[in-house]
């Protein structure tokens, strides 16, 4: 086992399932404590035990401002000051701006982007006090690439994408490093609506990137010396079409 991270405090939103369950698993694994936070309150019971005493569950609805406003404290209760926040947890709304649904844009757009920042404006006193701290933010190549069949997602990742170029620039002075994950199709729950003979098509060419090969990219990039700056990784799989 590693101890990169031993005496760490981390939080990982969206920690039940899919990348950020990946990345809960792998900074528990380097030794850092871990705060899991979702909605889904069954998994992460089911999940924390077998993970040990360093996966702490916290039960948080991040589409409920008032919810996410207790988030912060109630992490600083159960673990203590953080210094790794990863705000990971989205949604995938599909559709063309024709034909999709507004309310479940919002929805997506309140967690995918209003929740980002809400959790990292909470987050950030604490860490500019202390005078460090890393924030990662998982994004999507969606963030850089306009993907023309989900124009809805793409703009919500754009904004992120377009929050952490200048939230780093903002905390550096701080101590403080910023850094986007940035995968291609990623085999999570998130694609679950994908036919299961497109998954296993996309899986069969090299097309799906697995959860824990995002969690090898976050590992690396927590694990840089702290005077080495953090920047945006973009993971593709072994052949894409975009
Ligand atoms: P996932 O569906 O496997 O996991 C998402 C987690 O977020 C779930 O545990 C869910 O319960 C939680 N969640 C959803 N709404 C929540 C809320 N309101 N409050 C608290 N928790 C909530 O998805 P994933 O693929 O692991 O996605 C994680 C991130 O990765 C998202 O930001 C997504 O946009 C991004 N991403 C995914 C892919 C992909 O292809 N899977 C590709 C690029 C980027």
């Amino acid at each position: 086992m590693s101890v990169e991270l031993t005496g760490k405090i981390a939080a990982i939103t969206g920690a039940a399932s899919g990348i950020g369950l990946a990345c809960a698993r792998r900074l528990l694994a380097a030794g850092a404590t871990v705060v899991l936070v979702d909605r889904d309150r069954q998994a992460l019971a089911r999940l924390c035990e077998p993970l040990g005493a360093k996966a702490l569950p916290l039960v948080v609805d991040l589409a409920d401002p008032a919810a996410l406003a207790g988030m912060v404290p109630r992490i600083l209760d159960m673990a203590g000051p953080l210094d790794i926040f990863h705000a990971n947890a989205g949604s995938y709304v599909g559709g063309t701006v024709s034909d999709g649904d507004p309310d479940a844009w919002d929805r997506m757009l309140n967690l995918n982007v209003n929740a980002v920042f809400r959790s990292i404006h909470a987050v950030l006193p604490g860490m500019i006090a202390r005078r460090t701290g890393d924030i990662l933010v998982t994004s999507s190549v969606a963030g850089v690439v306009p993907v023309v069949w989900e124009p809805i997602y793409t703009a919500s990742k754009h904004a992120v994408q377009a929050f952490v170029h200048t939230l780093r620039r903002q905390v550096i002075p701080h101590g403080l490093r910023v850094g986007a994950i940035l995968p291609g199709p990623v085999a999570t729950a998130l694609i679950a609506d994908w036919p299961q003979e497109k998954r296993e098509a996309e899986r069969a060419r090299g097309g799906l990137i697995e959860p824990e090969e995002v969690a090898e990219a976050v590992h690396f990039m927590l694990t840089r010396p702290r005077n080495v700056t953090i920047r945006d990784l973009v993971i593709l799989p072994q052949s894409t079409d975009l």
